[in-house]
């Protein structure tokens, strides 16, 4: 299988040839066909190094509409670093998406300099639970129109004591979204989460 077989688009697949990759790993080509070709919720079982974030990514950017403004697509992730690391692939991936703005939101950082990066217009937000629940109670964001939400290293988040931020975050987001959790491990408290925020998802495991 190639990238083009998922059925990923030109600027997308532009970008990944100029990245080097050549092939799509295990999980990219058991998520991405599911996330481009339905509308769907996903549970995916993948470690660190899977490349799970081109598995995620690739679809978000296909399907936001970068012609609008509007913050469409969340991506909760544990740390700080996780969080910058996402936001810079996310980038390289979207390069060639006009008109695309990624924009990370962290704590230890300045709240004000995000909310100005925000105003302009990010259609993908990537962000650590607490600054952003922070940013949803001062009214600095608005995430009633997210289509897409990730929840990215969902172990470690619930590890990191971060279940009821996330639980206050994705009640500003609207019922009809879509949530992508991705996870290494599946102690019994992220299938709870996975039960209480998601609609018979998809299943896949590397
Ligand atoms: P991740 O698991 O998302 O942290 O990805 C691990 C590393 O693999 C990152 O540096 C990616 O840029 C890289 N990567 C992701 N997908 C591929 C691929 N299909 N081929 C080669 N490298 C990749």
């Amino acid at each position: 299988n190639t990238f083009k077989d998922l059925g990923l688009n030109d600027d997308l697949l532009q970008a990944i040839t100029d990245l080097g990759f050549t092939k799509p790993s295990e999980v990219q080509e058991k998520a991405i066909p599911i996330l481009l070709n339905s509308e769907t919720d996903l549970v995916a079982l993948a470690q660190t190094g899977t490349g799970k974030t081109a598995a995620f990514g690739f679809p978000m950017l296909q399907k936001i509409d970068v012609d609008s403004r509007t913050t469409q697509g969340l991506i909760l992730s544990p740390t700080r670093e996780l969080c910058l690391q996402i936001t810079n692939e996310m980038k390289l991936y979207g390069k060639y998406c006009k008109g695309l703005n990624v924009v990370a939101v962290y704590g230890g950082s300045s709240i004000t300099d995000q909310a100005r990066e925000i105003k302009r217009g990010a259609q993908i937000i990537v962000a650590t639970p607490g600054r952003m629940k922070d940013m949803i109670n001062r009214r600095l964001v608005d995430i009633s129109k997210i289509q897409y939400s990730v929840l990215d290293e969902a172990d470690e988040m619930l590890n990191m004591g971060f279940k009821e931020d996330i639980t206050d975050i994705l009640s500003h987001t609207p019922e009809d979204k879509n949530t992508w959790l991705f996870s290494a491990t599946m102690p019994r408290e992220v299938a709870t989460i996975a039960k209480k925020f998601m609609y018979d998802p998809e299943e896949i495991t590397v």
